[in-house]
């Protein structure tokens, strides 16, 4: 195992330990032992996970040929109403507790099967124990990438303190205004901490995506915002912060696939209550190509 990781590991697991009892680890910062209580993600101290299986459906250096070996955490630190994965993510459903050691078998089970790399789904409320387990793979032999697949709901200080753990970041960026993330998300200060822990993670990797001689990211930073229908305006600022506070050769996803999930209708919010059209998404690409956006996935 690669010294500086397991140095990192010790002192990222050494720095936070009182999670153990008292967990602060995401901005709600609730402060209660997850051994005896639910804090806002709801979830124990112990990692739920939906599944863990190979994924051929991201983006293509992170999918390759042989896929993406996704963990899908049970629950969330947000509350989006529209939530695209809300059976895993909100009604928390089909999900198992594992131990840390189990965690860990996962990752190397997906190794063997020749996974990519290892991507962490909705991780930032369950980031100590990724750690902890991590801890225990690389003993046995974990040796390929790792994914930050996050909201981008973090503590920056905490982003920082995994540098040199990590190897890709995959966050969104899902509004730039409290307006629309209380809305829709249920937490007002989302781009506050989104744009430092986006800068944070720019600032590691240099906005760049390492590929290796096969096409598949060893390192690097691919941010991700999936438009919604009838708001255009947050996606042109979400694309002009990104140009203005990083830069326009990051690696960009502009998603397109929204559906109205899990509450969208029962919460009466008719503009979002319906797919996205075509004419919303083309002016958002057209905006990105005017930006100078040239690392750009955008869906059929
Ligand atoms: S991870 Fe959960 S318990 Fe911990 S601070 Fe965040 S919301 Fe609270």
């Amino acid at each position: 195992m690669n010294k500086n990781k397991t140095e990192r590991i010790k002192f990222f697991l050494e720095k936070y330990k009182s999670n153990l009892e008292a967990c602060t680890i995401c901005p709600h910062q609730c402060g209660i032992d997850r051994n005896k209580a639910l804090g806002r993600c709801k979830e124990p101290y112990l990692p739920r996970i939906s599944s863990f299986n190979l994924h051929l459906g991201e983006e293509p250096p992170l999918s390759g040929e042989k896929g993406s070996g996704t963990i899908f955490f049970a629950g969330c630190n947000m509350n989006c109403c529209y939530c695209q994965n809300f059976p895993i993510s909100q009604l928390r459903k089909a999900n198992t507790e594992h131990s840390i050691e189990e965690l860990a078998d996962n990752m190397i089970t997906l190794q063997r099967r020749g996974a990519h790399n290892i991507n962490f789904v909705t991780p930032s409320h369950y980031l100590y124990q990724i750690v902890s387990a991590l801890d225990r793979a690389y003993q046995k032999g974990l040796s390929i990438p790792l994914v930050y697949n996050t909201s981008g709901y973090d503590r920056a200080d905490v982003i920082r303190d995994m540098e040199g753990i990590l190897d890709i970041y995959l966050p969104d960026i899902k509004y730039v205004t409290p307006e629309l993330s209380k809305k829709y998300s249920g937490v007002e200060n989302y781009f506050e901490y989104d744009s430092a822990v986006l800068k944070e993670m720019y600032r590691q990797t240099e906005g760049r995506l390492v590929l290796d001689e096969n096409g598949i990211a060893q390192k690097g930073l691919i941010i991700r915002h999936l438009v919604l229908p009838n708001n255009v305006d947050n996606s042109i600022g979400a694309l002009k912060w990104i140009k203005e506070n990083l830069s326009n050769q990051v690696f960009i996803g502009i998603m397109s696939q929204y559906f109205p999930a899990y509450r969208v209708s029962e919460k009466y919010l008719p503009e979002i209550n319906e797919p996205l059209s075509l004419k919303d998404y083309e002016i958002v690409l057209d905006y990105a190509e005017s930006l100078g956006f040239e690392n750009a996935w955008f869906q059929e």
